[in-house]
């Protein structure tokens, strides 16, 4: 994990010290600080707590100071500094880690037409509070009158078809302070990100894709002015004047269809049918339709069932690109899963309250937990790492040896810097 670090960020502790420092005094670096916290969300602690027992117990601190070179703080002093944080300080620092993974092209071969990103858009809720937390806070009263306090994020993550799915910028759906008429919501959060990550990534071939939520108006007014492309989820009950013109036109279009070669994966035989309409006029833009029959049947039993996935583009349709944009299409559910869903349930712990009152220090520890997760995708999605997995050989397995390594293993110096200084291959 170390060793996965220094190879693609070898300045990260050069930045994490650039970071503004608060503090009068202090028995650790800021960069001792910020290691500590990512480091654990990279252990999987799941609660501070937990941090400070492992920490406490046998040689883990010894261990952690000898692999890193740096101090380990007692996840208190770290909470200080989480408390008083400015939020784009790690947010800039997660940034920076993102564009020298850029620069060492390791999505390369993931691009959209050799070119293009994909960006999926999409919110998912952090905590939730019976009373109200604070003046951010979202609300909603059910029809009982009980009213519920939380909070929902906004995420722009990269995601790539090898399970990637890397933050790249985090927008908060959060109200202001004083009074409201409305509360913020998804597609105004859009908004906000949209012109961040048009800022922090002016050049970056992007192609943004996203649920139902997001094929109106406004996001592809915001595409366009980006210069940004789109792939996005259409409903049936999306923009009914699109709907109406494709079921006329699909009647009187020809040369419009392409049955993919079946594909066959774990006892199924996979085919995808697809048909298309171009040039759909929804004013001041031209959008283009597409759908996807998709076929699983069991190979065994003969049985078989069909799901479809429709999307609206702005890339013109044809037979050689059309199973490359659905496909794309559909990659946004990889935000879903390998993003939020691996960050609630797989040991990273996205909605416990690392801290309970202060809103603040929420958002840098969930910017710590993005910035450990890009580091563990890195290290377990590399060819060389997951030949080591079996079905028996699990993740939650071996996190459990590098727990128990730590607390009760001795770290060979000499062992240490011969493993740190042999070449690795990280493929992808
Ligand atoms: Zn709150």
């Amino acid at each position: 994990m170390y060793k996965t670090i220094i190879h693609f960020f070898p300045d990260i502790f050069d930045r994490m010290r650039e970071i503004e420092d608060y503090r009068k005094s202090s028995d650790y670096d800021i960069a001792e600080i910020i290691m500590s916290c990512i480091a654990m969300f990279l252990f999987k602690e799941g609660s501070r707590n937990a941090y400070n027992n492992d920490r406490n117990e046998g040689k883990f601190k010894k261990n952690y100071e000898k692999i890193f070179k740096a101090k380990l703080p007692h996840a208190d002093t770290t909470d200080k500094v989480m408390r008083i944080l400015a939020e784009e300080e790690l947010e800039q620092l997660k940034t920076s880690l993102i564009k020298n993974l850029l620069r060492k092209k390791v999505f390369y071969r993931y691009r959209i037409f050799g070119k293009y990103l994909n960006i999926a858009i999409d919110a998912t809720g952090v905590t939730t509070f019976t009373e109200k937390h604070c003046d951010g806070c979202l609300h909603k009263t059910s029809k009982s009158g009980k009213t519920t306090y939380f909070h929902n994020v906004l995420e722009a993550k990269l995601v790539c078809g090898n399970g990637f799915s890397l933050s790249i910028l985090t927008e908060w759906i959060e109200n202001p302070s004083g009074d409201y008429e409305k509360q913020d919501c998804e597609i105004k959060a859009f908004k906000r990100l949209a012109a961040r990550l048009k800022k922090m990534y002016p050049r970056l071939p992007i192609c943004i894709t996203g649920d139902g939520l997001y094929p109106v108006k406004p996001v592809f007014d915001i595409c366009r002015k980006n210069d940004w492309r789109f792939i996005l989820t259409f409903k049936d009950g999306n923009l009914p004047s699109v709907w109406k013109e494709v079921a006329t036109l699909l009647g009187m279009t020809t040369d419009n269809e392409y049955t993919g070669y079946p594909i066959i994966t774990k006892g199924e035989r996979i085919t995808g049918r697809y048909k298309w309409i171009n040039d759909i006029h929804y004013p001041p833009h031209c959008l283009n339709w597409i759908e996807c029959l998709e076929t699983k049947q069991n190979i065994e039993t003969g049985k078989s069932g069909t799901n479809r996935f429709v999307h609206v583009t702005d890339f013109s349709i044809n037979k050689r690109n059309a199973v490359e944009i659905s496909n794309n299409g559909r990659l946004r559910w990889k935000i879903e899963n390998e993003g939020f869903n691996t960050q609630k349930n797989g040991g990273f712990k996205l909605e416990h309250k690392y801290s309970r009152v202060n809103f603040l220090a929420m958002k840098n520890y969930y910017q710590c937990l993005q910035i450990a997760h890009m580091i563990v995708q890195l290290l377990v999605l590399a060819e060389s790492f997951k030949n080591n997995l079996t079905d028996k050989m699990t993740l939650l397995h071996i996190w459990k040896c590098i727990i128990g390594f730590m607390i009760f293993g001795e770290i060979d110096s000499n062992l240490l810097s011969d493993q740190l200084s042999c070449r690795v291959q990280y493929r992808y």
